[in-house]
């Protein structure tokens, strides 16, 4: 460790969760005026940039380029990723409170919502998040196995989470071939059967969560085709009541676009992709050996809920649609992290405006934060982590200026080095996850792809050892 020191006396902050919330949270902090840091970004895994990496579709390479400002920002010599060490397990609450005056918990959303319906856990029925896990090469995820042998697949949601999975399912070859997909996923796609691909929403167009660019997208498929019905496509009378009030244009566009899905008759694709309305996952039934082979869907009509929202409610009519393969992507949930106050309904911790607060007492729990998806749930772009962690370092700001922070002690100076080393010889640091990217990068330029990843920690880490990796090598760092 080389002695750069910034400031004599710096506000020490650890943040837990390199992702968008995490990073836009360190850049707000290294920017301040008002008060001196220093950060120390820890994340689970040896790779950071979260659901960038692991999230973003990988044929959305264009939205993966906004980690080069996530790398600018770790430039900064107050900076340090602390790579594979993971809240929970490596490090504690108590140890934190012991060598940092703050801690932001910026973990995201980690796991799936249920749909709680009769078959939902058939083989062939899955969360969404893990298909986009294992495609996009996460190494918990990478072993998942996804039977694409069938000819139709559901997918549950109208959200971008399940355009993206859809359109996934939907890419050619020479498509695939163009992004950074896990090379698994890769080779499982290209032997894909799968003809017919139904996206279902449980209310109508108007109230679909997904985005325009994302819905245009689903046209412009080499061999894909989108599909609606004139019927479903059609807003219903509190729908157009809903438009005229809102005078939202983007509705007004995503209908256009349906209506011209409707009205697409030239279907000379190889591969169709159904999007439909007012329909609710009713049962998954059995194909007899265990696995999913036909998905029930109750119609729906849509009702003016006593807060004013619109919301639907079963007609008492019934569809059935074949499908091997379910998805169900209605969302992603937070986790509780040991020792922090969860509200489980949300799946979120209990803060206001990212102060963490005692449920019981709705008093502030000095010195802890959170930001980012585990904070207000999975909702928004990578953008909106900006706004987000602006609001919860504001009050940092804020805190810090009235004296509320946690009190670390003076051992060992405040700092946690000899800790990790202790805990976690094997952290990474963001100078290692320099190599490993480049590694990436130079691997699939060889077989003309944007990037080839490692997708298991052991992988990860040969690589790392072929680049001059040693264990326990804060001394290379900047501080
Ligand atoms: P989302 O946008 O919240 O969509 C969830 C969908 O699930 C909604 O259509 C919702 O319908 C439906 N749903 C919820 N419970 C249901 C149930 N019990 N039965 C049937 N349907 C149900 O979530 P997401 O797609 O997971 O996306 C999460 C966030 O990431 C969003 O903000 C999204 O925009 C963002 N994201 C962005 C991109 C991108 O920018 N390209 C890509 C991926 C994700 P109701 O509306 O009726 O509840």
């Amino acid at each position: 460790m080389s002695n750069v020191e910034t400031h004599p006396n710096p506000i020490r902050i650890a943040i837990i969760g390199s992702g968008p919330a995490g990073f836009y949270a360190a850049d707000h902090l290294l920017k301040s005026k008002e008060i001196q840091v220093e950060i120390d970004m820890y994340d689970r895994l040896p790779t950071p940039h979260g659901l960038v990496r692991s999230g973003v579709a990988p044929d959305h390479q264009k939205i993966k380029s906004v980690t080069r400002v996530y790398d600018k920002i770790a430039k900064d010599p107050r900076f340090r990723f602390i790579g594979f060490v993971e809240y929970g397990k490596h490090i504690h609450l108590e140890d934190l409170e012991k060598h940092y005056h703050i801690v932001v918990f910026a973990t995201g959303a980690q796991t799936d919502r249920r749909m709680n319906i009769p078959g939902e856990d058939l083989r062939g029925s899955h969360p969404a998040t893990e298909f986009v896990a294992w495609y996009n090469g996460h190494p918990d995820y990478r072993d998942l196995e996804f039977d694409l042998s069938c000819e139709t697949a559901a997918i549950i949601g109208v959200g971008n989470v399940a355009i993206d999975a859809a359109r996934i399912l939907c890419l050619s070859e020479s498509e695939l071939k163009a992004t950074d997909i896990a090379d698994h996923a890769l080779k499982t796609l290209l032997n894909s059967r799968i003809r017919d691909i139904y996206i279902i929403g449980r209310r109508g167009p108007v109230q679909a969560s997904f985005t325009n660019p994302e819905l245009r997208e689903l046209g412009e498929l080499e061999d894909a085709a989108p599909v609606a019905l004139g019927e479903e496509v059609e807003p219903d009378e509190l729908s157009l009541e809903e438009i005229e009030k809102n005078g939202d244009e983007a509705v007004v566009r995503r209908l256009e676009i349906l209506k011209e899905y409707a009205s697409n008759t030239t279907l000379d694709k190889g591969k169709r992709l159904h999007l439909r309305f007012l329909l609710s996952p009713v049962e998954i039934f059995d194909r007899g050996d265990g696995s999913a082979g036909v998905l029930r869907l109750g119609k729906n009509e849509l009702y003016r809920s006593e807060d004013g929202s619109i919301r639907s409610r079963a007609s008492g009519q019934h569809i059935e649609i074949p499908a091997g393969l379910v998805f169900r992507s209605i969302g992603y949930q937070g986790i509780p992290l040991p020792g922090v106050p969860f509200n489980h309904k949300w799946g979120t911790i209990h803060n206001e405006k990212g102060r963490v607060i005692d449920p019981g007492t709705n008093a502030q729990i000095p010195g802890l934060y959170t930001t980012g998806w585990i904070k207000r749930g999975a909702s928004g772009v990578i953008g909106t982590n900006k706004t987000d962690s602006a609001e919860t370092v504001a009050c940092i700001k804020e805190d810090v200026k009235n004296g509320i922070s946690l009190t670390p002690g003076s051992t060992g100076n405040g700092r946690v080095e000899e800790l990790i080393r202790e805990r976690q010889p094997h952290y990474v640091t963001y100078e290692d996850w320099l190599k490993i990217d480049s590694l990436e990068v130079a691997r699939g330029e060889e077989c003309g792809r944007p990037r080839l990843k490692f997708t298991t920690i052991e992988e990860i880490f040969t690589a790392l050892k072929g680049a001059g990796y040693v264990a326990e090598h804060f001394g290379a760092d900047k501080r």
